[in-house]
């Protein structure tokens, strides 16, 4: 049976970049939980103001 990885990570209090998994520069405000790399990314289709 195939097992996703995603799941691993579901409702076990990991807290990780959502988008490539990393822990590093990881942007817990604003509930993003995502890592100031990806915050870059998406932030435009946030509406979010440059970090940092
Ligand atoms: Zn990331």
């Amino acid at each position: 049976m195939k097992v996703r990885q995603e799941e691993k990570f579901k409702g076990r209090g990991i807290r990780v970049c959502r988008i490539c998994g990393s822990s590093r520069a990881l942007i817990r405000s604003h509930s993003l939980y995502i890592c100031r790399r990806c915050l870059r990314e998406v932030a435009p289709s946030l509406n979010f103001k440059k970090y940092g």
